[in-house]
Formats: C-alpha cells, structure tokens, sequence
C-alpha cells in the first residue's frame, strides 16, 4: 500500500491524499489552494496524475480546501463516486457551484486586465472550472450516514465519524485487506473544538496502523468560551448604546449559524436584550436551511436553542435576505440591529457595502470572529488601520473594531492531543499535516514528547510512503 501527500503537507490547505491499494486508486479529500500567490499554480498542477485511473474519492468534509478540485477532477475524467455524509452532499450542492462562480470571475477579471494592457501573446486563461462542470460533478457524490461502515471497493471498508468540525464533517477510518494484512487507516480531516457551540465533539478513535492528523492549531490553546461571551455582550452593549449597529463579517458556511446560535443562546439567558439580527448572504441562507434540515447532527443545546429561535420570532427577529434590494435597504437601519454579511475577511461580498455604510459612523462597532489572512481589509481592521480602501473608495475607521476569540472551528493544541489520547496505543505511523510548516513540526514534537510516540513524521508535498 502506498500514501502520497498532494497537498497539506507543511501547509494549511490543498487537502489532498492519494491511496494506492493493489490496483485500486482512491483519494482521501482533493481540496483547493487557497491564500498566497503560488495557489493557482498548485491548483493547476494539482492533478498530475490521469483522473480516469482513481476508482472514487472520500471526502471528510465541505470546506473547499478540502472538496474544492472535485469539479476539476470530474472535468478530467473522473467516473467514480465521491462518498461523503448526507449534510456534506447537501452543503457541496451549494459550495461547489459558488467556488465555480469565483472561478469564472477570477479568470474574466484576469482576461480583461490582459486585454487592457495590450498582452495578447497568451491565450485567455481559463477558470480552474465552470458552474456546469461543478454542477455536473454533483452527479457523483453517494451520500452515507456517520457511523455506516461501506464498501467502495472490493476489499476496502471505511466509517465516517462525527469530527464536530462543520455540520456533516466526518474523520474517515479506512480498513484495507490484502491477502496476507488487514490495514486501518484513519483520516482525522479537521477536528473541531469540544465543547464548542452547535457541533458535537469529535468522535474518539481508538486503534489505527496508520495515522493522518490535522494540526491547525497545533501550536496553540483557545481563549476559554467565557472570555468570548463576556467581550460579545460588552461590545454589543456599548454600540447599542451609542445608537449604533453591529456589523460582524463571517463566513457563509459554518461561522455564520454559529454566531446566530451564540446571539440567540445569549437573548434566550437574558444577557442582551431582544435583537434584530440580519444575514445577508443568500448562501448564508441556504447554509443555515441545510442546518436547520440536519438539526439532528447539532449537539443537544445546539437543538433546544435551534427550537428556542424558532418559538421567540419578537425576542430574536432573524431575518435572510436574498435579493439585492433587501440587502441595500438595511442601509436604512443607522442603529440597534446586528448585520451578519459574508466574506468572512472582508474582502468581497456584501460585507463591503455594509463596511462602507457602518465603519466611518462612531456609533457602530464591528465584530472581527474568524482568522484574518495578511493583505485582506479584516486584517487591516484587526491591526488598527484608521483608513480603508473599499470598492476603490477611501473609508475612514470611526467605529469600533472588537476581535472576539475563542470561535474557532478548529481544535486546540490541547484538543488535539487530548483527541489523540484516545488511542490505546500509538498508531504504526502517524502523519501531521494540515498547519503551517512550523506549527506542523512544533505539533509532531509535541506528540512524541507528550504522548511518547515514536514514529511522527511531518510530510512535504508530494512525498509518498509505502506500507507493507
Ligand atoms: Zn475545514
């Protein structure tokens, strides 16, 4: 059996594992490249290897870095099914599309940017896919329940596993017999932090031969969830206050439904008062319409809470808006509501136009809840910018800018490890990938040193290993 590391190896994104098993080829996750100038280029060459030849693909969870090169594998003649959890297939139906969407823009941007400089030696460049070709690949997903062993192939068995992670996100754990061995394989995909609202913990594994584990925050410990709610409600408080709205940028798929469940828990114990919430991001909407069908897979407060919104419409009057009227008519609202928007970073999206209305105004605040990468708009908020440039135009900075802690999707150091004790013993091998080189090898060191594993590697790019 042979292993080989496509992508987050000594990185963060670009999820992408190649099994080979006698004469059966599957990939475990073939996420996107995200961040950074080199992305398209891996993107690109990503593939290098004849698509018709993998039998299918498992797919841990809906996070493009993670699912973003399924349409691109299809377009390159990949016939098998993509198995993945019901949720997950639901949350594709809409992410793959709209990574196809910016796709096809990114390309367009380029082409005419080319064009108006008079470089016309290159042909156009294409998007890395279409809408059609994301929404043909949809064919192929094959749905499964957690916790339902199936066969892909002849001799393969693999089970996801709740990872708590995001709504349908799933640690696979492969079993491969051979004639003479009988491998177990375990994927841990991303692992969510325990405790954390909404999603449930992640499932404890006991017993693999050959381990492959996330490590994103390898390197560090969260703020403690009360620290986060004491600043949430401090920050809300005080622009309410002033007359103010509050303006939180979060990501569509996931971050989103958290926040509305931390607002909404927070009214339901009487710590803020009633609230108008908008979310404006039609995929939002439909994110949060897929959590609200797959209510069963939320912890069990994140289902009491989910009911409780459902009962108290006056007390919590969350609104979706979809067209782009009802998204610029919140512009009318100057104080006392709180404005959900994507991109999570700040850079597109409406978030930019409620931005542009909100930040020179001093009564408003603007709730900063995920990573921020350098170079976007968001970063430049967290680091105390007084000016931004948005749609071209310069904003001055009046409002005021909270970073709240403590949301992470991701698990711990500590998380990690604790996840990782619950092996009886350690694994034959195990791989740290999924972090930034150096938190990488930080987290390997601290796995041998912690839990007295012996044989922890942190793979490169491209690197395979072979297995007997
Ligand atoms: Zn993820």
């Amino acid at each position: 059996m042979r292993l080989t590391f496509l992508g987050a190896a000594g990185e963060v994104t670009g999820s992408s594992f190649l099994i080979e098993h006698g004469t059966t080829r599957f990939l475990v996750d073939c996420g996107m490249f995200q961040g950074g100038r080199e992305a398209h280029g891996k993107n690109l060459s990503a593939l290098a290897f004849d698509a018709r030849s993998i039998d299918f693909v498992v797919l841990t969870h809906a996070h493009i870095d993670h699912s973003g090169l399924i349409p691109r594998l299809a377009a390159l003649g990949f016939r098998g099914p993509v198995w993945c959890t019901r949720a997950t297939a639901a949350l594709l139906e809409i992410m793959l599309p709209d990574s196809a969407h910016v796709q096809e823009a990114d390309a367009a941007w380029k082409n005419r940017r080319k064009h108006r400089s008079g470089r016309f030696a290159h042909a156009d460049l294409a998007p890395l896919y279409t809408v059609s070709q994301a929404q043909q690949c949809l064919a192929q997903l094959q749905a499964v329940e957690y916790d339902q062993p199936f066969a892909p192939a002849q001799g393969i068995s693999v089970t996801l596993r709740d990872a708590g992670h995001i709504l349908g996100s799933a640690i696979a754990e492969i079993i491969a017999k051979s004639q003479t061995a009988l491998r177990k394989l375990v994927f841990s995909g991303d692992l969510g932090q325990p405790g954390r609202p909404l999603m449930r913990d992640p499932t404890r594994i006991e017993e693999a031969d050959l381990l492959v584990v996330e490590s994103t925050y390898g390197n560090r410990l969260h703020r403690a969830p009360q620290s986060t709610e004491e600043e949430l409600v401090a920050a809300i408080h005080s622009a309410f206050g002033r007359g103010g709205n509050v303006v939180i940028p979060a990501f569509a798929v996931g971050r989103t439904q958290e926040v509305v469940h931390v607002l909404a828990d927070l009214v339901r114990r009487g710590r803020l008062p009633r609230l108008t919430v908008f979310v404006d991001s039609p995929m939002a909407a439909a994110a949060s319409a897929a959590t609200r069908r797959f209510n069963a897979l939320l912890d069990e407060e994140g289902q009491e809470v989910a009911r409780w919104i459902a009962r108290h419409k006056s007390q919590f009057n969350l609104r979706y808006t979809e067209s782009v009227r009802d998204s610029m008519a919140i512009n009318q609202v100057t104080g006392g509501a709180i404005i959900i928007a994507a991109s999570g970073m700040c850079n597109a999206g409406r978030i930019v136009h409620h931005l542009a209305h909100n930040l020179p105004r001093r009564q408003a605040a603007v709730l900063i809840t995920g990573f921020q990468a350098l170079g976007t708009p968001g970063r430049r908020l967290v680091d105390g910018a007084k000016e931004l440039i948005l749609h071209g135009e310069r904003v001055a900075v009046r409002a005021s800018v909270h970073t709240v802690g403590g949301l992470s999707a991701h698990a711990d150091q500590a998380a990690l490890l604790d996840w990782l004790s619950g092996f009886r013993r350690a694994p034959r091998q195990t791989f740290v990938v999924h972090g930034e080189a150096e938190t990488a090898a930080m987290f390997g060191d601290e796995i041998r040193a912690r839990l007295g594993w012996k044989t922890v590697q942190v793979p490169e790019r491209g690197a395979s290993f072979n297995f007997d």
